[in-house]
């Protein structure tokens, strides 16, 4: 036994998990309850929602999006993904739920054979940024910790702060699709382009709503000289 996993064998002794769905003792959410969730094994067109070959965005939606292709492992509407998602992202803010959340994004992959697309040498992941308050509030950036667990999964470095957020901006989630894009205007920045330039970069979120985030961080990191910026979220409303 390592001493990490003597580690987690201890803390799982001090502070057991139980599964959210069933109760069952041992993880967050256990084996049965996990092969419950319809993870997805096939790509959809982030513009118009059509199924498509690899992810990526559809020659007739190129014009509407700069994000260049899309991979989700869910869909938002799963009761079970909104109670993981919101027991993550809010109270009581269970930072380990990153583990599961990043492997439905890593089932997904190997249930649609894609981990082809993640070995070049000029791939990076960026988390979508939170501003200061928030990640007070919170502790931890919910995106950039499944970030972190798919840099270890895939073996693809994870640029911490490769996008900042340098305005406070209001929750998107009372906004309409127009005020949302001019909400999170102007809101990200990137400080380290050489860190961007010419790379395949996987942009990781949570949950995929309008859009109008990782479209203005695509933005960002296209002008700061990105070669490609494809979204990666745990789920799609
Ligand atoms: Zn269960
Ligand atoms: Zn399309």
């Amino acid at each position: 036994m390592k001493i990490d996993e003597n580690k987690d064998f201890l803390t799982d002794l001090l502070f057991p998990k139980f599964c959210f769905n069933c109760g069952k003792e041992g993880n967050y959410l256990c084996p049965d309850c996990f092969a419950l969730i319809d993870v997805l094994e096939y790509q959809f067109c982030l513009v118009c929602g059509k199924r498509v070959i690899d992810g990526k965005t559809c020659l007739r939606c190129r014009p509407k999006t700069r994000l260049d292709g899309f991979y989700f492992a869910v869909s938002y509407q799963n009761k079970l993904i909104k109670k993981l998602i919101s027991q993550f992202k809010y109270k009581p803010f269970i930072k380990d739920l990153s583990k599961t959340l990043a492997s439905l994004i890593i089932t997904h992959f190997y249930l649609s054979n894609k981990f082809v697309f993640f070995t070049s040498e000029k791939s990076i992941l960026v988390s979508v940024p939170l501003n200061r308050k928030k990640l007070k509030l919170r502790g931890f950036n919910q995106s950039e910790e499944i970030a972190r667990e798919l840099s270890q999964s895939l073996e693809i470095p994870l640029v911490k702060q490769g996008l900042i957020k340098i305005k406070n901006t209001r929750a998107q989630i009372e906004l309409s699709k127009e005020q949302r894009k001019e909400n999170i205007r102007g809101a990200f920045l990137c400080r380290d382009e050489k860190q961007i330039k010419n790379k395949k970069i996987f942009l990781v979120d949570d949950v995929f709503t309008t859009g109008a985030t990782m479209e203005e961080c695509a933005k960002v990191l296209k002008s700061a000289g990105a070669r490609e910026v494809w979204a990666i979220t745990v789920a799609k409303e």
